[in-house]
Protein backbone atom coordinates (compact mmCIF):
# COMPACT_ATOMS: atom_id res chain seq x y z
CA UNK A 1 0.00 0.00 0.00
CA UNK A 2 1.22 3.24 -0.50
CA UNK A 3 2.08 5.97 2.01
CA UNK A 4 -0.75 8.74 1.10
CA UNK A 5 -0.59 12.34 2.25
CA UNK A 6 -2.28 15.76 0.83
CA UNK A 7 0.66 17.07 -1.06
CA UNK A 8 4.10 15.53 -1.73
CA UNK A 9 7.36 17.11 -2.05
CA UNK A 10 10.42 16.15 -4.21
CA UNK A 11 13.12 18.04 -2.56
CA UNK A 12 14.44 18.55 0.70
CA UNK A 13 16.75 21.29 0.30
CA UNK A 14 15.44 24.96 1.34
CA UNK A 15 12.68 25.20 -1.22
CA UNK A 16 10.84 21.91 -0.57
CA UNK A 17 11.56 22.50 3.66
CA UNK A 18 10.08 25.94 4.00
CA UNK A 19 6.93 24.94 1.42
CA UNK A 20 6.70 21.90 3.64
CA UNK A 21 6.90 24.16 6.85
CA UNK A 22 4.27 26.40 5.48
CA UNK A 23 1.66 23.79 4.04
CA UNK A 24 1.11 21.59 6.87
CA UNK A 25 -0.54 24.44 8.39
CA UNK A 26 -3.31 22.79 6.23
CA UNK A 27 -2.51 19.72 4.88
CA UNK A 28 -0.82 16.70 5.25
CA UNK A 29 2.73 17.00 3.60
CA UNK A 30 5.44 14.09 2.83
CA UNK A 31 8.98 15.36 1.83
CA UNK A 32 10.98 13.20 -0.15
CA UNK A 33 14.45 13.88 -0.27
CA UNK A 34 17.44 11.55 -2.63
CA UNK A 35 20.35 12.26 -0.07
CA UNK A 36 20.50 10.89 3.66
CA UNK A 37 20.58 14.59 5.23
CA UNK A 38 18.31 17.86 3.75
CA UNK A 39 20.65 20.45 2.71
CA UNK A 40 23.08 18.57 0.50
CA UNK A 41 22.67 20.21 -2.46
CA UNK A 42 22.35 23.94 -3.81
CA UNK A 43 21.07 24.62 0.04
CA UNK A 44 24.47 23.43 2.05
CA UNK A 45 26.58 24.90 -0.12
CA UNK A 46 25.72 29.02 -0.53
CA UNK A 47 27.47 32.29 0.04
CA UNK A 48 24.52 32.53 2.87
CA UNK A 49 23.90 36.45 2.37
CA UNK A 50 20.88 38.28 2.27
CA UNK A 51 21.17 41.06 -0.19
CA UNK A 52 19.54 43.31 -3.13
CA UNK A 53 22.74 43.52 -5.38
CA UNK A 54 21.80 40.43 -7.56
CA UNK A 55 18.49 39.64 -9.63
CA UNK A 56 15.82 42.21 -10.45
CA UNK A 57 12.68 43.84 -9.19
CA UNK A 58 10.69 40.72 -8.87
CA UNK A 59 13.80 39.25 -6.77
CA UNK A 60 14.60 42.11 -4.53
CA UNK A 61 10.78 42.31 -3.77
CA UNK A 62 10.34 38.62 -2.92
CA UNK A 63 13.79 39.03 -0.45
CA UNK A 64 12.38 42.34 0.89
CA UNK A 65 9.52 40.34 1.66
CA UNK A 66 11.03 37.80 3.25
CA UNK A 67 13.46 39.79 5.47
CA UNK A 68 11.37 40.35 8.46
CA UNK A 69 11.34 36.21 9.24
CA UNK A 70 14.76 36.58 9.44
CA UNK A 71 15.07 39.05 12.39
CA UNK A 72 12.09 37.61 13.69
CA UNK A 73 11.91 34.04 13.02
CA UNK A 74 8.83 32.21 14.24
CA UNK A 75 8.44 29.21 16.72
CA UNK A 76 11.03 26.54 16.27
CA UNK A 77 13.73 28.16 14.53
CA UNK A 78 16.92 27.64 17.42
CA UNK A 79 18.74 31.58 16.38
CA UNK A 80 17.05 34.55 16.75
CA UNK A 81 17.83 36.82 14.79
CA UNK A 82 18.73 34.08 12.15
CA UNK A 83 22.09 35.27 10.63
CA UNK A 84 24.33 38.01 11.28
CA UNK A 85 23.77 41.39 10.05
CA UNK A 86 26.60 41.94 7.85
CA UNK A 87 27.03 44.90 5.41
CA UNK A 88 26.80 45.25 2.04
CA UNK A 89 29.42 46.59 -0.47
CA UNK A 90 29.42 46.70 -4.01
CA UNK A 91 32.73 48.56 -5.18
CA UNK A 92 33.78 49.76 -8.68
CA UNK A 93 36.30 51.64 -10.56
CA UNK A 94 36.13 54.57 -12.50
CA UNK A 95 35.47 52.72 -15.61
CA UNK A 96 32.44 50.68 -13.80
CA UNK A 97 30.91 53.71 -12.53
CA UNK A 98 27.82 54.00 -14.63
CA UNK A 99 26.88 50.06 -13.61
CA UNK A 100 27.39 50.90 -10.63
CA UNK A 101 24.81 53.69 -10.71
CA UNK A 102 22.28 51.99 -12.80
CA UNK A 103 22.52 49.51 -9.62
CA UNK A 104 21.89 51.97 -7.07
CA UNK A 105 18.79 53.21 -8.65
CA UNK A 106 17.86 49.50 -8.49
CA UNK A 107 18.55 48.80 -5.27
CA UNK A 108 17.23 52.07 -3.55
CA UNK A 109 13.70 51.32 -3.66
CA UNK A 110 14.39 48.33 -1.54
CA UNK A 111 16.99 49.11 0.99
CA UNK A 112 18.89 52.01 2.43
CA UNK A 113 22.55 52.87 0.32
CA UNK A 114 25.23 55.05 1.30
CA UNK A 115 27.63 56.50 -1.36
CA UNK A 116 30.92 55.93 -0.16
CA UNK A 117 34.10 57.38 -1.53
CA UNK A 118 37.62 55.76 -1.20
CA UNK A 119 38.11 57.21 2.43
CA UNK A 120 34.47 55.28 3.10
CA UNK A 121 35.21 52.23 0.79
CA UNK A 122 38.50 51.82 2.69
CA UNK A 123 36.64 52.53 6.37
CA UNK A 124 34.40 49.70 5.29
CA UNK A 125 36.75 47.72 4.26
CA UNK A 126 40.45 47.75 4.17
CA UNK A 127 41.21 44.66 2.07
CA UNK A 128 40.46 46.54 -1.05
CA UNK A 129 42.94 48.22 -3.43
CA UNK A 130 42.28 51.95 -4.05
CA UNK A 131 43.35 54.39 -6.48
CA UNK A 132 43.82 54.67 -10.13
CA UNK A 133 42.37 51.16 -11.49
CA UNK A 134 41.15 50.39 -7.65
CA UNK A 135 37.62 50.67 -6.31
CA UNK A 136 37.07 54.52 -6.52
CA UNK A 137 33.21 54.28 -5.75
CA UNK A 138 31.31 52.55 -3.32
CA UNK A 139 27.55 51.84 -2.40
CA UNK A 140 26.69 50.27 0.92
CA UNK A 141 23.69 48.53 2.78
CA UNK A 142 24.81 48.10 6.56
CA UNK A 143 21.52 46.00 6.84
CA UNK A 144 22.70 42.70 5.00
CA UNK A 145 22.30 39.59 6.54
CA UNK A 146 24.80 36.47 6.76
CA UNK A 147 22.34 33.93 7.00
CA UNK A 148 22.45 30.76 9.54
CA UNK A 149 21.66 28.13 6.77
CA UNK A 150 22.01 25.05 8.97
CA UNK A 151 19.16 26.79 11.80
CA UNK A 152 17.39 28.00 8.79
CA UNK A 153 16.95 24.88 7.37
CA UNK A 154 16.34 22.60 10.13
CA UNK A 155 14.00 25.56 11.90
CA UNK A 156 11.65 24.64 8.46
CA UNK A 157 12.31 20.97 8.99
CA UNK A 158 11.19 21.19 13.04
CA UNK A 159 8.15 22.82 12.32
CA UNK A 160 7.24 20.79 9.37
CA UNK A 161 7.38 17.27 11.94
CA UNK A 162 5.86 19.75 14.96
CA UNK A 163 2.55 20.10 12.42
CA UNK A 164 2.61 16.43 11.86
CA UNK A 165 4.46 17.06 8.07
CA UNK A 166 7.23 13.51 7.46
CA UNK A 167 10.74 13.81 6.05
CA UNK A 168 11.65 10.76 4.04
CA UNK A 169 15.56 10.39 3.33
CA UNK A 170 17.17 8.28 1.21
CA UNK A 171 13.84 8.36 -0.93
CA UNK A 172 15.12 9.20 -4.25
CA UNK A 173 11.90 9.27 -6.76
CA UNK A 174 12.51 6.79 -9.56
CA UNK A 175 9.30 6.89 -11.26
CA UNK A 176 6.19 9.05 -11.30
CA UNK A 177 2.66 8.59 -11.97
CA UNK A 178 -0.70 9.75 -12.29
CA UNK A 179 -3.86 7.93 -12.51
CA UNK A 180 -7.65 8.66 -11.14
CA UNK A 181 -6.85 12.09 -9.71
CA UNK A 182 -3.63 11.06 -7.61
CA UNK A 183 0.32 11.40 -7.97
CA UNK A 184 2.10 7.82 -7.07
CA UNK A 185 6.36 8.34 -6.41
CA UNK A 186 7.78 5.13 -6.58
CA UNK A 187 11.22 5.41 -4.80
CA UNK A 188 14.63 3.72 -5.59
CA UNK A 189 14.87 1.69 -2.62
CA UNK A 190 10.97 0.62 -3.46
CA UNK A 191 8.56 2.64 -1.02
CA UNK A 192 5.66 3.96 -2.78
CA UNK A 193 3.99 7.35 -1.73
CA UNK A 194 0.87 8.92 -3.62
CA UNK A 195 -0.78 12.60 -3.28
CA UNK A 196 -3.24 14.33 -5.23
CA UNK A 197 -0.51 17.20 -5.08
CA UNK A 198 3.16 16.78 -6.16
CA UNK A 199 5.79 19.34 -5.46
CA UNK A 200 8.32 19.89 -7.80
CA UNK A 201 11.46 21.32 -5.57
CA UNK A 202 14.15 19.21 -6.57
CA UNK A 203 16.70 21.92 -7.15
CA UNK A 204 18.70 21.28 -10.31
CA UNK A 205 16.95 17.63 -11.27
CA UNK A 206 13.42 20.15 -11.43
CA UNK A 207 13.38 19.21 -15.57
CA UNK A 208 14.13 15.89 -14.66
CA UNK A 209 11.64 15.23 -12.00
CA UNK A 210 9.00 16.72 -14.97
CA UNK A 211 10.27 14.57 -18.00
CA UNK A 212 9.31 11.57 -15.18
CA UNK A 213 6.07 12.20 -14.43
CA UNK A 214 5.78 13.56 -17.68
CA UNK A 215 4.82 16.83 -18.00
CA UNK A 216 6.56 19.68 -20.05
CA UNK A 217 9.97 21.08 -18.84
CA UNK A 218 10.53 24.66 -18.12
CA UNK A 219 14.10 24.94 -19.78
CA UNK A 220 15.88 24.81 -16.31
CA UNK A 221 19.34 25.72 -16.99
CA UNK A 222 21.91 24.40 -13.51
CA UNK A 223 25.17 26.62 -13.46
CA UNK A 224 27.56 25.72 -11.27
CA UNK A 225 29.15 28.54 -8.64
CA UNK A 226 32.91 27.84 -6.76
CA UNK A 227 33.69 29.10 -3.41
CA UNK A 228 37.08 29.16 -1.59
CA UNK A 229 38.24 29.88 1.91
CA UNK A 230 41.92 30.50 2.69
CA UNK A 231 44.10 32.20 5.37
CA UNK A 232 42.99 36.51 6.12
CA UNK A 233 46.43 38.34 6.61
CA UNK A 234 47.61 38.11 10.46
CA UNK A 235 45.76 41.79 11.16
CA UNK A 236 42.69 41.24 9.67
CA UNK A 237 39.15 42.00 11.53
CA UNK A 238 37.24 39.15 9.29
CA UNK A 239 34.36 39.18 11.89
CA UNK A 240 34.01 42.75 10.48
CA UNK A 241 34.72 42.44 7.05
CA UNK A 242 31.75 42.99 4.92
CA UNK A 243 29.93 41.15 2.03
CA UNK A 244 32.34 43.00 -0.60
CA UNK A 245 31.41 42.10 -4.38
CA UNK A 246 32.66 43.66 -7.77
CA UNK A 247 29.78 46.00 -9.59
CA UNK A 248 30.10 43.29 -12.57
CA UNK A 249 30.13 39.79 -11.62
CA UNK A 250 33.80 39.26 -11.03
CA UNK A 251 34.35 38.51 -7.43
CA UNK A 252 33.09 38.61 -4.31
CA UNK A 253 34.42 37.83 -0.56
CA UNK A 254 33.85 38.18 3.01
CA UNK A 255 34.72 36.80 6.14
CA UNK A 256 34.23 33.30 7.61
CA UNK A 257 35.18 32.29 11.13
CA UNK A 258 38.64 33.62 11.06
CA UNK A 259 39.19 33.71 7.44
CA UNK A 260 38.00 34.94 4.15
CA UNK A 261 36.28 33.23 1.75
CA UNK A 262 35.71 34.21 -2.30
CA UNK A 263 33.64 33.43 -5.19
CA UNK A 264 34.76 34.51 -8.85
CA UNK A 265 30.69 34.12 -9.49
CA UNK A 266 31.14 31.60 -12.02
CA UNK A 267 28.26 30.40 -14.20
CA UNK A 268 29.04 27.21 -15.90
CA UNK A 269 26.84 25.22 -17.14
CA UNK A 270 25.99 21.54 -15.81
CA UNK A 271 23.85 18.46 -15.94
CA UNK A 272 22.25 18.29 -12.52
CA UNK A 273 24.91 16.71 -10.29
CA UNK A 274 26.79 16.66 -7.20
CA UNK A 275 29.06 19.84 -8.39
CA UNK A 276 33.02 19.93 -7.80
CA UNK A 277 34.97 22.57 -7.56
CA UNK A 278 36.95 22.78 -10.60
CA UNK A 279 40.97 23.69 -10.30
CA UNK A 280 40.25 26.77 -12.95
CA UNK A 281 37.46 28.33 -10.98
CA UNK A 282 39.13 28.13 -7.97
CA UNK A 283 42.49 29.68 -9.33
CA UNK A 284 40.05 32.26 -10.78
CA UNK A 285 39.09 32.94 -7.55
CA UNK A 286 42.24 33.39 -5.60
CA UNK A 287 43.54 35.53 -8.88
CA UNK A 288 40.73 37.63 -8.80
CA UNK A 289 41.13 38.53 -5.20
CA UNK A 290 44.68 38.88 -5.61
CA UNK A 291 43.70 41.26 -8.36
CA UNK A 292 40.81 43.89 -6.71
CA UNK A 293 42.91 43.53 -2.78
CA UNK A 294 45.89 43.85 -0.99
CA UNK A 295 45.68 39.98 -0.12
CA UNK A 296 48.14 36.98 -0.64
CA UNK A 297 45.86 33.88 -1.36
CA UNK A 298 48.85 31.80 -0.11
CA UNK A 299 47.25 28.20 1.58
CA UNK A 300 43.02 27.36 0.16
CA UNK A 301 42.35 26.66 3.26
CA UNK A 302 38.70 24.80 1.52
CA UNK A 303 36.20 25.10 -1.76
CA UNK A 304 33.52 23.28 -3.11
CA UNK A 305 30.56 24.32 -5.49
CA UNK A 306 27.10 23.97 -6.19
CA UNK A 307 24.58 24.08 -8.49
CA UNK A 308 22.58 27.31 -8.93
CA UNK A 309 19.93 26.69 -11.32
CA UNK A 310 17.85 29.65 -13.71
CA UNK A 311 14.77 29.54 -15.29
CA UNK A 312 14.82 30.98 -19.04
CA UNK A 313 14.21 34.32 -17.50
CA UNK A 314 15.84 34.01 -14.78
CA UNK A 315 13.11 34.17 -12.41
CA UNK A 316 11.54 31.34 -9.79
CA UNK A 317 9.16 29.50 -11.26
CA UNK A 318 5.86 28.57 -8.75
CA UNK A 319 2.87 27.34 -9.57
CA UNK A 320 0.71 24.44 -11.14
CA UNK A 321 1.56 23.27 -14.70
CA UNK A 322 -0.67 23.70 -17.46
CA UNK A 323 -0.56 20.14 -18.99
CA UNK A 324 -0.63 17.95 -15.52
CA UNK A 325 -3.46 18.74 -12.57
CA UNK A 326 -2.03 18.88 -9.25
CA UNK A 327 1.92 19.11 -10.57
CA UNK A 328 3.39 22.17 -9.03
CA UNK A 329 6.76 23.84 -10.18
CA UNK A 330 9.09 25.19 -7.12
CA UNK A 331 11.95 25.83 -8.92
CA UNK A 332 14.80 28.33 -10.25
CA UNK A 333 15.44 29.88 -7.05
CA UNK A 334 19.10 30.73 -8.78
CA UNK A 335 21.67 32.77 -6.73
CA UNK A 336 18.56 34.07 -4.23
CA UNK A 337 16.95 30.65 -3.14
CA UNK A 338 17.53 31.08 1.06
CA UNK A 339 17.29 34.90 1.54
CA UNK A 340 13.71 34.31 -0.72
CA UNK A 341 12.52 31.37 0.77
CA UNK A 342 10.52 32.86 3.19
CA UNK A 343 7.92 34.79 1.10
CA UNK A 344 8.17 31.28 -1.73
CA UNK A 345 6.65 29.66 0.90
CA UNK A 346 4.27 31.88 1.61
CA UNK A 347 3.61 32.14 -2.05
CA UNK A 348 2.63 28.34 -2.40
CA UNK A 349 0.89 28.02 0.63
CA UNK A 350 -1.50 31.09 -1.07
CA UNK A 351 -1.33 29.02 -4.50
CA UNK A 352 -2.07 25.94 -3.06
CA UNK A 353 -4.05 25.87 0.30
CA UNK A 354 -5.83 29.85 -0.51
CA UNK A 355 -3.41 31.60 2.12
CA UNK A 356 -3.64 35.03 1.02
CA UNK A 357 -1.41 36.12 -1.34
CA UNK A 358 2.08 37.46 0.87
CA UNK A 359 3.65 40.07 -2.02
CA UNK A 360 1.79 42.38 -3.19
CA UNK A 361 4.52 43.69 -5.34
CA UNK A 362 4.45 40.33 -7.11
CA UNK A 363 1.97 38.54 -8.94
CA UNK A 364 1.09 35.20 -9.43
CA UNK A 365 1.43 35.74 -13.29
CA UNK A 366 5.17 36.65 -12.94
CA UNK A 367 5.84 33.83 -11.25
CA UNK A 368 3.81 31.25 -13.01
CA UNK A 369 5.36 28.51 -15.08
CA UNK A 370 3.01 28.46 -17.77
CA UNK A 371 5.40 31.72 -19.48
CA UNK A 372 7.35 28.91 -20.59
CA UNK A 373 4.96 26.91 -22.12
C1 LIG B 1 27.98 28.82 -4.35
C2 LIG B 1 26.55 29.25 -4.13
C3 LIG B 1 26.31 30.46 -3.48
C4 LIG B 1 24.99 30.84 -3.21
N1 LIG B 1 24.79 31.96 -2.46
C5 LIG B 1 23.52 32.28 -2.08
C6 LIG B 1 23.29 33.37 -1.18
O1 LIG B 1 24.24 34.03 -0.73
N2 LIG B 1 22.00 33.65 -0.84
C7 LIG B 1 20.95 32.91 -1.30
O2 LIG B 1 19.80 33.20 -0.96
N3 LIG B 1 21.14 31.87 -2.15
C8 LIG B 1 22.40 31.54 -2.54
N4 LIG B 1 22.61 30.49 -3.38
C9 LIG B 1 21.45 29.85 -4.01
C10 LIG B 1 20.75 28.88 -3.11
O3 LIG B 1 21.68 28.03 -2.50
C11 LIG B 1 19.74 28.10 -3.96
O4 LIG B 1 18.89 28.99 -4.65
C12 LIG B 1 18.86 27.20 -3.11
O5 LIG B 1 19.65 26.43 -2.24
C13 LIG B 1 18.02 26.28 -3.98
O6 LIG B 1 17.28 25.45 -3.11
P1 LIG B 1 16.50 24.19 -3.64
O7 LIG B 1 15.83 23.60 -2.47
O8 LIG B 1 15.71 24.56 -4.83
O9 LIG B 1 17.66 23.21 -4.22
P2 LIG B 1 18.54 22.11 -3.47
O10 LIG B 1 19.08 22.61 -2.19
O11 LIG B 1 19.51 21.60 -4.47
O12 LIG B 1 17.48 20.98 -3.10
C14 LIG B 1 16.91 20.12 -4.07
C15 LIG B 1 16.85 18.75 -3.44
O13 LIG B 1 16.14 17.88 -4.29
C16 LIG B 1 16.67 16.60 -4.11
N5 LIG B 1 16.31 15.73 -5.23
C17 LIG B 1 16.72 15.81 -6.52
N6 LIG B 1 16.21 14.80 -7.24
C18 LIG B 1 15.46 14.06 -6.40
C19 LIG B 1 14.69 12.88 -6.55
N7 LIG B 1 14.61 12.23 -7.73
N8 LIG B 1 14.05 12.40 -5.47
C20 LIG B 1 14.12 13.01 -4.25
N9 LIG B 1 14.86 14.14 -4.07
C21 LIG B 1 15.51 14.65 -5.12
C22 LIG B 1 18.18 16.85 -4.04
O14 LIG B 1 18.85 15.78 -3.40
C23 LIG B 1 18.23 18.13 -3.24
O15 LIG B 1 18.46 17.94 -1.87
C24 LIG B 1 23.91 30.06 -3.66
C25 LIG B 1 24.15 28.86 -4.32
C26 LIG B 1 25.46 28.45 -4.55
C27 LIG B 1 25.70 27.13 -5.23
Amino acid sequence: MPQSSDILIIGGGIAGLSAAAALSDHAQVSVLEAEDQVGFHASGRSATMLHYALGDRLVRALTLASRSFFDIPPDGFSAVPLGRTTPVLVFARDDERAALEELEADISQFAQLERLDERGIADLCPLLKLGEGGARHGIADRDGIRIDQHALLQGFLRQTRRKGGLLHANARAATIKRDSGVWTVATELGEVHSAPVLINAAGAWADTIAAMADVEPIGLAPKRRTIITFDAPADADTAGLPFTKTVGDEVYFGGEGGRIFASPMDEIPSEPTDAQPDDYEVALAAFRMEERTIVNVERIHSKWAGLRSFTPDRRPAVGFSHDAEGFFWLAGQGGFGLQTSPAMARITASLIAGEQWPVADVSADELSPVRFR
